[in-house]
């Protein structure tokens, strides 16, 4: 669904991309992870046309990004890191004015706006001024307005950035359903637990370069099962056996604990460095 062949953008001296070449199959939920400042939204942005693809070529569902630009714009629908919903709007005029954008006539706007409302879970507000919303409602909206002409493909850039455990969750099996009903979901974040809960596949991003790609179970795996931490020091030891584990934390005096292997401890096997700031 997406191909992406040495991408490189660059803001005066920072290289936002340095050479990123990735694929995106039909139908995958993929996360790109990585830090602040990776290159996340830069590539969201060249791919959705909001930024010049300037040096390396893309393809989205086999359409050339450069010579067919409109035709990969329908393909695509994009909820951005930013709440960006016209907040004095209703519910449903924003999907309207969504879909007007995208040429849909009225009656296929009226249509498209109550399914992908009821889909959301979210008709019962559809007279409300969308500034009235709450954030993970307001992130419901932005998800359902950027469903109303079809898209194939499904851009998320941090979409629960800064919504409370309960809303995430609700968020993500939102996201679920959407990759289960047929739409490719490209998801950014730098929450390691979202990229684990939901993604396929996951990417490694830092500083404008793939680094790694793979299903986050076999990136685990490959570490073992069970970490330990040193207090005090960087270093994090990692085992098959709890047991093991456990006998490592009895022999350290500074004081251990021993936990389960998770993505972040991946992301730092393969880049040095920790995707939470
Ligand atoms: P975050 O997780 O913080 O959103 P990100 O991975 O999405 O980060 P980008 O927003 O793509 O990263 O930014 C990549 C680099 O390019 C950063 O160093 C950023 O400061 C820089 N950058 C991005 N957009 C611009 C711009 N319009 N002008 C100048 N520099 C920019």
């Amino acid at each position: 669904m997406i191909r992406l062949l040495d991408l490189k953008k660059s803001y005066g001296r920072v290289k936002a991309l340095d050479g990123l070449t990735l694929e995106v199959g039909r139908g995958e939920l993929f996360a790109f992870l990585g830090p602040n400042g990776a290159g996340k939204t830069t590539t969201i942005r060249i791919l959705n046309g909001l930024s010049r693809l300037v040096a390396g070529q893309a393809w989205v569902g086999g359409l050339d990004l450069q010579k067919e630009p409109l035709a990969v714009k329908r393909l695509c629908g994009l909820v951005a890191q930013h709440v960006n919903l016209d907040g004095e709007l209703s519910v449903q005029e924003n999907l309207d004015v969504h879909g007007r954008l995208y040429g849909l006539d009225r009656r296929a706007r009226r249509e498209r706006a109550l399914e992908c409302l009821e889909y959301v879970e979210l008709a019962d507000r559809a007279d409300s001024l969308a500034r009235t919303l709450s954030g993970g409602l307001k992130r419901r909206l932005m998800i359902a307005r950027a469903l109303t002409h079809g898209p194939k493909l499904l851009f998320l850039d941090e979409p629960t950035a800064g919504l409370d455990p309960a809303i995430r969750r609700r968020i993500w099996s939102l996201i679920k359903k959407v990759n289960q009903d047929g739409t490719t979901i490209f998801l950014t974040t730098h929450y390691i637990e979202e990229a684990e809960f939901l993604a396929e596949r996951v990417a490694f991003v830092n500083q404008g370069r793939l680094v790694r790609v793979g299903a986050p179970r076999d990136m685990m795996d490959e570490l073992g099962q069970w970490a330990v931490d040193r207090h005090g020091e960087e270093a994090t030891v990692f085992f098959s056996e709890r047991e093991a584990a456990a006998a490592e934390v009895r022999s350290l005096e500074g004081g251990a604990a021993v936990r389960r292997v998770n993505l972040e401890d991946a992301f730092l096997a393969s880049t040095g460095r920790r995707v939470k700031p």
